[in-house]
Parts: C-alpha cells; sequence; structure tokens
C-alpha cells in the first residue's frame, strides 16, 4: 500500500500541466478528540491519494489542520468523504480566493503534537471558552466601534503585505510570542474594551481567543473562517472591504490579493512592492520582499553576498554548505540586518497612544 509521495515536484508539475485540468486551492481546519492520529492519517493517505489531493496536512489528537489542492472535478467526491467522517460532516472548507493549479506539488499528512505549533500548555486553561466568532459584517462594524482594538494575531512577514485597516500588527516572529506582547501591551483594556482578533482562516484565533479569555479580556471577538472566509463574503453580499493588500498564504501561491493597495517596500530598494520572494542561495533562502528591478539587479539573492554564491557552480556551493545546517531558520523568516527597507512593524502601544 502506498503511504507516501512518489513522485518528485518536478515530475508532478509537469503531469498537472499535461492534465489540462483546473484544480482547487482550499483549506479547512476542526479541533476534535482524535483517538489514534497515526490510523486516521493513513486512512486520510489513502482516500486522498486516490483522489489526487496535494497539500499539507496536520493531524494530530486535538484535531486537523489542512491546506490542499485537489482536481476541481473531485471536488464533490472528496465533500462526500468528508462528511463521511463525524467531526468533519459539514465543516467549513475555506475556498483560495485567487486559484493556481500548482499551489501543492505533493501529499503530505503529517502527525504533530498539536495541529498550530502554539506552544501552549492546553491543560492549564479551557480551550473550549472561545471568543465570539463574527461574520464579515459583524466584523466591519465592530472594528469601526471607537470602544474596539482590533488585533492581527499573524507574524510580521505576514501582516506586512496586508492587513485590516487600523489594525494592531504585532511586530513578532511567532504566534507564541505575539500571545504574551498583547496581553501585556493591551491589560489595562481587559476590562471594559472589545479585543477583536483574525488570522489567515480563523485556526490561530480559535485557540488565541480562548487564552485571552483565561488571562481576563471580557470582550473577546474572532473573525470567522479569518480573512479567506472574510473575502468570500465581502464578494459574494456586497459588503465593503476593510482589508488592505496582500493574504500571505502558506502554499506555493505566497499570497493572494485582496484589494490593490499595495503597503509593504522593496526590502532592497524601498520601492512600493509586496510579493515575496525565497533568496536563490540555497545555503540562505531568506524570505524577503523584492522588486523586479532588485530581483534582475540582485539575480534574485538577498545579498551581495548571497548573488556572489549563487554564482558558483552548483558543486563549489554544495561544499560550502557542507556542515554547515540551513542558516534560516523559522526565526529568521523576513528578517535581516542587510535589508534596508525591513519595516519594523507598528509597535502596540505606539498604536494605541494614537488612537487616544
Ligand atoms: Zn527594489
Ligand atoms: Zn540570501
Amino acid at each position: 500500500m502506498q503511504l507516501y509521495n512518489k513522485l518528485s515536484a518536478e515530475e508532478r508539475a509537469a503531469l498537472i500541466d499535461k492534465s489540462g485540468e483546473r484544480r482547487l486551492t482550499l483549506s479547512f481546519y476542526q479541533y476534535a478528540k482524535i483517538d489514534n492520529p497515526k490510523i486516521f492519517r493513513d486512512h486520510l493517505f489513502i482516500t486522498w491519494n486516490a483522489m489526487d489531493v496535494l497539500g499539507r496536512i496536520y493531524v494530530a489528537h486535538e484535531g486537523i489542520n489542512a491546506q490542499l489542492s485537489l482536481p476541481a472535478n473531485q471536488f464533490k467526491a472528496f465533500k462526500e468523504h468528508l462528511d463521511t467522517i463525524a467531526f468533519l460532516k459539514g465543516v467549513r472548507l475555506n475556498i483560495a480566493v485567487e486559484q493556481d493549479n500548482k499551489s501543492f506539488l505533493k501529499l503530505k499528512i503529517k502527525v504533530r503534537h498539536k495541529i498550530v505549533a502554539d506552544g501552549l500548555n492546553d491543560e492549564t486553561f479551557d480551550v473550549t471558552d472561545k471568543g465570539i466568532h463574527v461574520d464579515a459584517n459583524a466584523f466591519n462594524a465592530l472594528i469601526e466601534d471607537n470602544n474596539t482594538v482590533l488585533v492581527d494575531m499573524r507574524n510580521h512577514y505576514e501582516s506586512e503585505i496586508g492587513h485590516f485597516k487600523n489594525a494592531i500588527t504585532p511586530d513578532v516572529d511567532t504566534f507564541r510570542e505575539s500571545l504574551d506582547i498583547i496581553e501585556a501591551d493591551l491589560k489595562e483594556y481587559k476590562e471594559d474594551k472589545n479585543l477583536v482578533m483574525y488570522c489567515t482562516g480563523g485556526i490561530r484565533c480559535e485557540k488565541a481567543s480562548a487564552y485571552f479569555k483565561h488571562k481576563g479580556f471580557k470582550n473577546v471577538y474572532q473573525l470567522e473562517g479569518g480573512i479567506i472566509e472574510y473575502t468570500r463574503q465581502v464578494k459574494e453580499q456586497g459588503i465593503e472591504n476593510k482589508f488592505l493588500g496582500q493574504n500571505f498564504v502558506f502554499d506555493d501561491r505566497r499570497a493572494e490579493r485582496i484589494s490593490d493597495d499595495i503597503i509593504a517596500n522593496c526590502h532592497q530598494c524601498g520601492k512600493p512592492f509586496d510579493v515575496h520572494t525565497n533568496c536563490a542561495n540555497e545555503a540562505c533562502h531568506l524570505l524577503f520582499i523584492q522588486c523586479d528591478e532588485c530581483k534582475e539587479e540582485m539575480n534574485n539573492c538577498c545579498s551581495e553576498t548571497c548573488k556572489e554564491i549563487h554564482a558558483l557552480p552548483y558543486e563549489e556551493q554544495k561544499a560550502l554548505r557542507k556542515g554547515q545546517g540551513n542558516s534560516n531558520d523559522i526565526f529568521k523568516k523576513g528578517r535581516a540586518d542587510h535589508l534596508p527597507y525591513k519595516k519594523d512593524l507598528r509597535n502596540i502601544f505606539e498604536v494605541l497612544k494614537a488612537k487616544q
């Protein structure tokens, strides 16, 4: 029985091109008690592999978090399969705003300790006591309220290219880090302000809202289905869109354009630009924003050093890398001292002071 990928990304890309099929990119998550994630994982792999599903899926005792693509003509069968699983019956599927047949090139289903790396000990608070879920309409009304503090629960490289008007965008590298910073900076507002939060697809807010309630925030709200579902409702119902720029996504599309506003800059020359790239030097791979002119001049690299290394014959590059781990761990994502125009995002206190 095949339980793992057999095709390389290149082989898969060629197959997708050849088939000419239209693929749908979507995501969903569900917190639910799964007794044996390993067996569940294998069951999903066998079923979904047969439907030509590709994507990155995490399964844990606490539930499932899935980002994937599938041939559009398999959508019905896929949905029917989900409905055979009790806790996934009728689950909300976040369909991508911008489609790309090659958003994913492998099917990876992994068993993890948790479905979001939140660093929280779930035994210490009631994870089921969540914030109030609001739809796009209610969210728009809430964020116009003077008594609301709107917080972006994502990391700096995500909010840098797009966020809601007037949102606080903590300058953080990880979700865990953001929780403490937000709690500390907003502690005087626990009783009287509305704490309204959002993230990409809603999953981070599921835990964060419960955590903030546990920490004493009285009025906690979360955007149901995140930016993806908000955008869908805005389009479908003709509601005013209050999201500026691009929605960062964790697949090969990297982002979906939600509004025409360009709120970020090229990290190398400073001109308005909001498309991320990875440094072409295999030993770096830094995620950063680079405009087309800089891309050409720098050969898609983040620094002169990387450009020099990247220009070396492949064998020499490999020899240089030998014995060195990849320098770009998650904490360096989108950050490097040599990028002059990398924005420091707004400090929470400054934003609140400016409001008063
Ligand atoms: Zn530039
Ligand atoms: Zn680099």
